[in-house]
């Protein structure tokens, strides 16, 4: 039996439900084939009741880890070995590995996004305005502030959740971040250098959609980035453009967060120009 595992070709996978069409599949699936790898990523739809039984047969099965999307991200936790720093701050794990049978939970969307964004700016000591107070923000939020990003300005419609996040990033990283009510038209502050869309305003269906802002407000030279990666092209991302920012689409983060999960599995490093151009086809860009 062993030693017909070992002629499997490495297995990770997406434990997400419900069922859909999933572009990250793809996006992996070419990853590996460029890499010449004997390797799949299989996406299976667990519900939320059978996530135990399925962290169970993913180890039983030799998979080298998956990642898990909503609604799992927070219940996965307690059935891991070890949680990763930054996950362990954010509350929440997307990709789990599995090394020797144990299973350690990594948060790889906030890295993600910080790869993209440190493409175009160091965030170090940058103001920042943050909207969203969800799971992506949180992410975000987190990560920004471990890599020295601050004041960090988190706008969002639920007073609650964004205190709450406010006062996470503070108490846990020690820098500056404060709650801004999101209740009208939001005026971004002079001095802001970075302002990121983590809600879900703008996802598809939904493409005329905009975060309430003043758009004279985004100033030129200012980055402004979105985690909605379909469509990528955000009016949100368009506005900014054609007011002279530097604008940051939501495949970014979504490769990235992509290639650091690979690297995690298997030890190699992705290409992410390949992952790019396969999402970029799926959401015919
Ligand atoms: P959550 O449901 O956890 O959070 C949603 C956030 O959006 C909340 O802050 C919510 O505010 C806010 N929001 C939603 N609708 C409105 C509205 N009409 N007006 C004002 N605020 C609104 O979702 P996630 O954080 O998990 O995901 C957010 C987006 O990030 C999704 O579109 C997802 O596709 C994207 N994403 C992209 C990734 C990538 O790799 N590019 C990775 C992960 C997520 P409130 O608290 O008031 O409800």
């Amino acid at each position: 039996m062993a030693e017909e595992l070992n002629f499997l070709p490495l297995l990770t996978g997406s434990f997400a439900t419900p069922a859909a069409e999933n572009p990250t599949v793809a996006m992996v699936e070419a990853a590996y084939q460029a890499l010449d790898l004997d390797a799949r990523y299989i996406n299976c739809d667990v519900a939320p009741e059978g996530l135990a039984d399925a962290v169970r047969g993913a180890v039983a099965m030799g998979w080298a880890g998956f990642n898990c999307s909503i609604p799992h991200k927070i219940a996965v936790m307690a059935l891991l070995d070890e949680i990763a720093p930054s996950a362990a701050i954010i509350g929440a794990v997307n990709c789990v590995v599995i090394r020797e049978g144990r299973l350690i939970g990594e948060n790889t969307d906030g890295r993600g996004f910080l790869t993209s964004l440190s493409e175009v700016i160091d965030p170090a000591r940058r103001s920042v305005v943050l909207f969203g107070a969800g799971g992506a923000a949180r992410a975000i939020a987190v990560e920004l502030a471990l890599a020295g990003a601050g004041p960090i300005r988190i706008v969002n419609r639920s007073a609650r959740s964004g205190e709450e996040l406010a006062a996470l990033v503070s108490e846990k990283t020690g820098a500056s971040a404060t709650f801004e009510p999101w209740d009208e038209c939001y005026r971004i502050p002079d001095g802001v250098e970075i302002v990121v869309n983590a809600t879900s305003i703008g996802l598809y269906p939904d493409v005329g959609a905009m975060p309430n802002l003043a758009p004279d407000t985004l100033r030129p030279g200012m980055v402004v980035a979105d985690v909605i990666p379909n469509p990528p092209r955000t009016r949100l991302i368009r506005e900014a453009e054609a007011r002279g920012c530097v604008p940051l689409d939501g495949l970014g983060m979504l490769v990235n967060q992509g290639v650091i999960s690979i690297a995690l599995w298997t030890g190699l490093a992705a290409d992410p120009g390949v992952m790019r151009r396969k999402l970029e086809e799926i959401f015919g860009v």
